[in-house]
């Protein structure tokens, strides 16, 4: 049995907390994964006063010694990436693929922006006036504070983290109750790469109390959050009522339309990825798909023998090929929302949506409406409805008609169609024959409607943006 994992907060460059909550593997029932300290007001409260003190002087440095930490650290993380990703399965269930995967993610990210501290920031403008120079600065807002979802439980951290850091803040970070450890190698990291003391903070502990507490605190000049659409709608009401900067990144319900003119076979593959990757947990997985008469036989077909290529179980054990849902009541929602729909009327054309152990199998489920609850709500699970649509107009208004707009793609050989369906589409990121789940990370990332605040897009150069106010200074030169 593996050795329990043990996370901690860290406040002021100290590791401190009792271990006084576990968390079980979610594959092996009875192994507790990790312990970790339930944290306070008081403890946010500490953070936020050492990250406040940290702060100025870490600003100080030249950008390219912030970069230096931030690159040493992505060596660390690179040396220890077996051992971070095995804590990181027995924590949150998927494959040691994946999360091997997700470390190189954090890696990759951390590597970045430490050479991003070589890039100049601001810009020279010539101005209207005579004798004067005009030009624009980029200045850290100061204490920031991230709130991170479980399903990314290192890869989301560290795309807040870095471009924090580099852009000159201090960090005060609450990761998910389910996944404390991944965060701990993180800080771990950061303080091993020479990062002072107070500049990045963990408080773990319940949302509604360290969470709220980073949200209320008005020393807190910025809250980057990625979670549920109902935990980020109501803590923009919070920011908003102190004219806090905010970046809410949500929940989804990302849907691929296949049409006649694509190739069945990798239209399925497309969609099984999209679906199945990750158990279905990624906010970027596909939940819906919406196809045309002339394909959709020939597509079911191929998209039941690619989901039973999937072989469910502990992450750790290289022969799974899909991690566990990573909690008992997200499986029990995930088979109460298949059982419904079934009750409603769908047919199952792969899977069977009860759980066999804690395993839960792929789910391909059709005969359902458009408006059903399968297939509009968010469920975070293997299950995929596969809705007919008479032809490609209808199949884009059916994909664009929810609340959200985090992903969408297409299936298609036809040029004209991925150019309409790439402009029409409601969505933040586009994929045309490439799974919906899976992105770069040096390119702008984020939602639109109800996934997202719409107001500064997270990874790429540009996610520096929000964790940086733009100063204009003239400086007049009287001879
Ligand atoms: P969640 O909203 O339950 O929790 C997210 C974080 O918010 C956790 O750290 C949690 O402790 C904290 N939190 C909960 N209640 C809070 C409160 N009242 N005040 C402050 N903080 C609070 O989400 P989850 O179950 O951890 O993650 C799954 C959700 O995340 C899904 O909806 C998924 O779509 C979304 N997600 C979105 C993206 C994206 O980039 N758009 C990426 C990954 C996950």
């Amino acid at each position: 049995m593996a050795q329990t994992a043990l996370a901690q907060h860290l406040i002021g460059g100290e590791f401190l907390g009792g271990a006084d909550k576990e968390r079980e593997n979610p594959a092996r029932p009875g192994e507790v994964a990790v312990r970790y300290p339930s944290g306070t007001a008081a403890d946010a409260d500490a953070a936020i006063s050492a990250a406040g003190d940290a702060q100025p002087a870490w600003a100080g440095l030249p950008a390219p010694a912030r970069g230096a930490v931030l690159l040493r650290a992505a060596e660390i993380l690179r040396s220890r990436q077996t051992e971070i990703a095995g804590d990181l399965v027995r924590e949150e269930g998927k494959t040691i693929a994946e999360a091997t995967g997700e470390v190189g993610r954090a890696i990759g990210v951390f590597q970045f922006f430490g050479a991003a501290g070589w890039s100049a920031t601001g810009a020279t403008y010539d101005s209207a006036l005579a004798d004067t120079t005009v030009r624009t600065n980029r200045e850290p807002l100061g204490v920031v504070g991230l709130i991170t979802p479980w399903n990314f439980p290192i890869a989301i951290p560290a795309w807040k983290t870095a471009p924090a850091l580099i852009s000159g803040n201090s960090v005060v970070i609450k990761p998910a109750e389910l996944t404390p450890m991944s965060v701990t190698h993180l800080a771990r990291a950061l303080q091993e790469a020479g990062l002072p003391a107070g500049v990045f903070n963990v408080v773990h502990g319940p949302g509604r109390v360290v969470g709220q507490s980073l949200a209320e605190d008005r020393r807190v000049a910025g809250l980057s959050f990625t979670g549920s659409t109902a935990v980020g709608l109501g803590l923009q009401t919070t920011l908003n009522a102190r004219r806090a900067r905010a970046q809410l990144e949500m929940g989804g319900k990302n849907a691929v339309l296949v049409l006649d003119d694509a190739d069945p076979r990798r239209a399925a593959a497309v969609v099984a990825a999209g679906a199945f990757s990750l158990t279905g947990q990624a906010c970027t997985a596909t939940s819906r798909v919406y196809v045309t008469p002339g394909i959709r036989d020939a597509f079911l077909k191929e998209l039941a023998e690619a989901a039973a290529r999937f072989t469910p179980g502990d992450g750790l054990d290289p022969a799974t090929s899909m991690g566990v849902v990573v909690s008992r009541p997200q499986l029990e929602q995930d088979a109460a929302a298949v059982e419904a729909a079934v009750s409603a009327g769908a047919t199952l054309h792969h899977g069977t949506g009860i759980p066999d152990g804690l395993g839960f199998g792929p789910v391909v489920a059709t005969d359902l409406e458009h408006g059903s609850p399968l297939a509009s709500e968010e469920i975070f699970g293997p299950i995929v409805a596969v809705i007919d649509v008479d032809d490609y107009e209808s199949g884009l208004a059916a994909v664009n008609d929810t609340p959200y707009g985090l992903t969408a793609g297409i299936c298609t050989t036809s040029l004209a169609y991925a150019t309409d369906f790439a402009a029409r589409v409601q969505a933040g990121v586009v994929k045309v024959n490439r799974p919906t789940s899976g992105l770069d990370l040096h390119v702008p990332f984020g939602g639109i409607k109800e996934s997202s605040s719409n107001t500064f897009r997270e990874q790429g150069h540009t996610a520096t943006q929000f964790y940086t106010w733009e100063k204009t200074v003239y400086v007049g030169i009287d001879r």
